[in-house]
């Protein structure tokens, strides 16, 4: 018994750390009508951070329209001029939060909603935060439209997802969310010496 204790409390500080696997089939893709083409991959150095998520290139234009990857509802709404310009968040039913980024509008519903709050408060940014029985969502459905807003160097989408628990990020690639079809073997292209 005490040795079952023992161990119980060795393994207790990793208890927290153990992050489930994600199952690929609970998800589809996250934009339409898109070659499939990447521009950044997770984890890549960025600047005082690294990236969070994917950028899905959307072939030099805006306006894909951007789907549900699984069921949930909107959990929060961002604008503002730098970082992910217009951006949507679902909280999905499987644990997991999907973020969108650098939108050109939302679906129509909820652009009205924030046109009317940009007027209200006189303010471009916004940072609105909902409950799961405003906007729910069910796999598939039409939350917005790619675009090129906040800190983007051209048209694409950023996807994330991360843990709604604590916000722990997932590598949707190596995790086989987002699976890039990539032939190319690597090719030796810089050498920083430090
Ligand atoms: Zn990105």
């Amino acid at each position: 018994m005490r040795r079952i204790l023992l161990l119980i409390l060795a393994l207790m500080p990793f208890a927290g750390m153990a992050q489930t696997k994600l199952n690929p089939s609970d998800y589809i893709y996250p934009i339409r009508e898109v070659a499939g083409l990447y521009s950044a991959n997770f984890g890549e150095m960025r600047p005082g951070h690294f990236h969070a998520g994917i950028d899905i290139k959307t072939d030099g234009v805006e306006g894909k329209p951007l789907v549900a990857v699984a069921d949930g509802y909107v959990s929060r709404i961002s604008v503002q001029a730098g970082g992910y310009g217009r951006a949507i968040y679902l909280t999905l039913k499987n644990g997991q939060t999907a973020v969108y980024g650098h939108l050109s509008r939302f679906r129509p519903d909820i652009d009205s909603l924030m046109q009317a709050d940009r007027y209200r408060r006189k303010s471009n940014s916004v940072d609105r935060w909902f409950e799961a029985d405003r906007f729910l969502v069910r796999q598939g459905d039409l939350i917005g439209y790619s675009g090129n807003s906040g800190s983007s160097g051209g048209p694409h989408l950023h996807f994330e997802l991360r843990d709604t628990k604590d916000q722990r990020l997932r590598n949707v690639v190596s995790e086989g969310i987002i699976s890039p079809i990539d032939s190319l073997p690597p090719r030796f292209m810089k050498l920083h010496y430090v």
